[in-house]
């Protein structure tokens, strides 16, 4: 017998819950909006509660502690001992990000927090010719890691009721919210993250984030991530200026030549739309109080703060809002390509397609395609059905 899980009142089988993106989608919703996620073993009338729980870059789903009895025997959330038994057995697999029971996630960085000193490096770096090399551990990097929060904050969404309410101020706001419910190296994400403020800087919001959090100068990294005001990279001496900041970042020629490539992509990304641009950078700070990048990375969005990757996707986003639909952009911190949705049709989920001139489809199963080879226009959308969405634009 196929168990079946209803997410927010949609019916799903096992499998789909566990695979299907639509799936995922509600299960993503379900999370927002507190609605029930529930096994339906012993039939719709007698459902028995699940929650979900992130892995990577998918949740699964676990049941509630104590009710594993309360399944039906050939159900896979039956059995007494552990709580966390999920539909595939996943979080025996080891992944960037694990949201634990708390609903605080774990994320391995592939990127340092610290400089290591050269006799520290001499030490540890010898190699061991003769060991076997270690698991490859999945870890994301400095644009994994604001992709995830972005992706948290729930600014890969878009509803019309959002117009005009999504600025810088509530971007760092909901980015400072989101990062105190993650960890990094045993650390809250929020000791060693500074989003430039929502307002200019007077005060020096610097000198009081590295006080407070004990930072040493030239061997703590952090994070620093702000809208991108200005790049000068043409006297040798690069700097980046966000809004809002009064320290520049600082960039040797070295880490720039790594990053420029980068920093060109978005930038062709999000001229066609007059669209934005938001850097990650991990940074040390000089006695001074100057701020050296270490590693850096960047990501379009749209004015409304809306993420793409590709300059195509970016005027599709333009253009779903222009014409006031609800839709969402899969950023996963893994994919090197976005996916956009719309979720205002009938199945409240439509995938939307894009292929590029010159390119081919990969078999996509989407209905609604904008072939760029066929029409240079964005073809006429499927129609909505409702545009329901959070009041508020978070
Ligand atoms: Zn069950």
């Amino acid at each position: 017998m196929t168990s079946q899980i209803r997410i927010s009142g949609e019916v799903f089988t096992r499998e789909e819950a566990q695979a299907n993106q639509r799936a995922q989608v509600f299960i993503e919703l379900a999370r927002e909006n507190n609605t029930r996620i529930e096994c339906l073993c012993h039939g719709d009338t007698a459902p028995l509660p699940l929650y979900s729980r992130r892995v990577g870059s998918q949740y699964v789903l676990c049941r509630m502690p104590e009710t594993g009895l309360g399944h039906s025997p050939d159900c896979v959330f039956y059995g007494e001992t552990s709580h966390s038994t999920n539909t595939t057995g996943q979080i025996e697999r080891v992944d960037a990000i694990e949201e634990d029971d708390a609903g605080i996630s774990h994320i391995r960085l592939s990127v340092p927090l610290t400089i290591r000193q050269p006799a520290d490096r001499k030490k540890s770096a010898a190699p061991q010719p003769n060991s076997p090399r270690s698991p490859a551990y999945a870890a994301v990097d400095e644009l994994g890691l604001l992709r995830y929060l972005w992706h948290c904050a729930r600014f890969n969404r878009w509803y019309p009721s959002m117009l005009g309410k999504r600025g810088w101020t509530t971007v760092a706001y909901h980015l400072g919210k989101v990062a105190s419910q993650m960890e990094v190296s045993g650390l809250s994400l929020s000791h060693r993250l500074l989003v430039a403020p929502g307002r200019i800087d007077h005060s020096s919001v610097l000198a009081d984030f590295t006080n407070e959090e004990r930072i040493q100068a030239n061997t703590d990294l952090f994070f620093v991530i702000g809208l991108v005001k200005r790049v000068d990279a043409s006297h040798g001496q690069s700097y980046i200026a966000l809004q809002n900041l009064r320290e520049r970042l600082w960039f040797t020629e070295d880490v720039w030549r790594l990053c420029r490539p980068r920093w060109e992509g978005v930038e062709q990304a999000t001229q066609p739309i007059d669209g934005q641009c938001v850097v990650i950078a991990g940074v040390t700070v000089n006695e001074r109080g100057f701020l050296r990048a270490r590693y850096a990375n960047f990501l379009a969005v749209s004015r409304d703060f809306v993420p793409f990757v590709s300059p195509w996707e970016g005027q599709l986003v333009s253009h779903l809002a222009n014409q006031q639909r609800a839709f969402m952009v899969r950023l996963t911190p893994d994919d090197t390509t976005a996916g956009l949705a719309l979720l205002d049709t009938a199945s409240r989920y439509e995938r939307l397609s894009i292929i590029p001139q010159g390119g081919v489809s990969y078999g996509d199963t989407a209905r609604w395609v904008w072939d760029q080879n066929m029409a240079s226009t964005i073809p006429e959308l499927p129609p909505a059905i409702s545009a329901t969405g959070p009041k508020v634009g978070g």
